[in-house]
């Protein structure tokens, strides 16, 4: 080895699902949604001022700040904006995980949370999942560094109530708790509430499930005004111009469309309930959902092979090589049209 390689910071990627280019595919790996954004995304982006790109955005973000500040009730200077909620979560353990002892997330979670506690050099314990999948907040409740649980989980798709995640903030108030909220828009229960209890908790949400926006890449940090300091501190410190500008306009645009959000969730509730009954008559174990994805398995086959003779059928979902998962299938909830030739793909495959 060179000299000069033993100074490159390495470390082990995440890898995210596949985005194929082509045409045709049924696409159910990223949990996106399959449906447009609202009316009024599409109006923001025609008024959009191309001579605006010549110039830097504006590096607070201001109008998406805004807008989220009055969409949740909150006060100036409690929200925190980012390039998706993967840019604000990375940003968030670069900020708030900074003591020798481990931070804490359960064995079956998010994929991304142990490569950026690596690659930040963060030491993390992972306590396990009890055999229903759910999060036991028992064992959180010990010396520790910081936390982060998504709720709703994914890939297991199950929510914990608002009580269980209060109980395990309440006995870790010198840490900062994250609490990741990606999909709970899609039936799972907020601790929004908490906020003016808790002065170490950060809830950290998307765009890119429940308002159809993954291509813009917006996410979204709300907590404590100390908190949002702290975390607009490290951001400035590394780039300080992050959203774009097209970013900022449409992410304020989206929160004016309320009643196309709620049909829109409505929709895909009622799909993926439909979908997991069709599973379930078929003989799958499907875990209960608060999501906009399914986590499901079948004895009939394994959960590699299933995913592999699905891809010939050019129907993309996503599989985990984990001890614990390796036989289930992660199934994003698409339109009902797409849903069902999925059905129609797994029965020609498993009769
Ligand atoms: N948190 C969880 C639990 C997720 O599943 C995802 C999606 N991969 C994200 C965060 C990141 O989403 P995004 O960066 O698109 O906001």
């Amino acid at each position: 080895m060179n000299q000069w390689e033993k100074n490159i910071r390495r470390t082990v990627p995440y890898v995210p699902g596949e985005q194929p280019q082509e045409e045709g595919i049924i696409k159910l790996n990223t949990n996106e949604n399959p449906y447009p954004p609202s009316p009024g995304v599409f109006e923001a982006h025609k008024n959009i001022n191309i001579n605006r790109f010549a110039l830097y955005p504006d590096p607070a973000a201001s109008e998406l700040v805004r807008e989220l500040e009055n969409y949740y009730g909150l006060e100036k200077g409690q929200v925190f904006v980012g390039v998706g909620s993967d840019d604000v979560l990375s940003l968030s353990f670069l900020t708030f995980f900074n003591s020798k002892k481990p931070i804490l997330f359960p064995d079956i979670t998010y994929s991304f949370y142990p490569v950026w506690a690596d690659v930040y050099r963060i030491p993390y314990e992972c306590p396990p999942l009890d055999e229903n999948f759910l999060i036991c907040p028992e064992d959180y409740k010990r010396e520790n560094g910081g936390i982060v649980i998504a709720n709703p989980n994914a890939p297991t798709s199950i929510g914990l109530s608002c009580s269980a995640i209060e109980e395990i903030i309440q006995a870790n108030q010198d840490v900062i708790v994250i609490v990741d909220e990606a999909y709970v828009d899609f039936g799972g229960e907020t601790v929004l509430p908490l906020l003016e209890q808790y002065e170490n908790l950060l809830v950290v949400r998307t765009y890119s499930k429940s308002r159809s926006l993954a291509g813009m890449r917006i996410g979204f940090a709300m907590g404590n005004k100390r908190l949002i300091q702290a975390l607009t501190e490290i951001k400035e410190s590394i780039n300080s111009y992050t959203m774009s500008q097209e970013a900022i306009r449409i992410g304020a645009a989206s929160l004016k469309d309320e009643n196309y959000f709620q049909d829109n969730l409505n929709k895909i509730v009622a799909t993926r309930e439909r979908i997991k009954g069709e599973l379930e008559q078929r003989g799958f174990a499907v875990l209960p959902s608060q999501t906009n994805f399914l986590f499901a398995r079948t004895d009939k086959m394994s959960g590699g092979e299933l995913f592999e003779k699905l891809c010939e059928k050019k129907i993309y979902v996503r599989h985990f090589n984990g001890e614990r998962i390796r036989d289930y299938l992660r199934i994003t909830v698409g339109t009902d049209e797409q849903m069902d030739k999925l059905i129609k793909a797994i029965d020609d495959i498993l009769t």
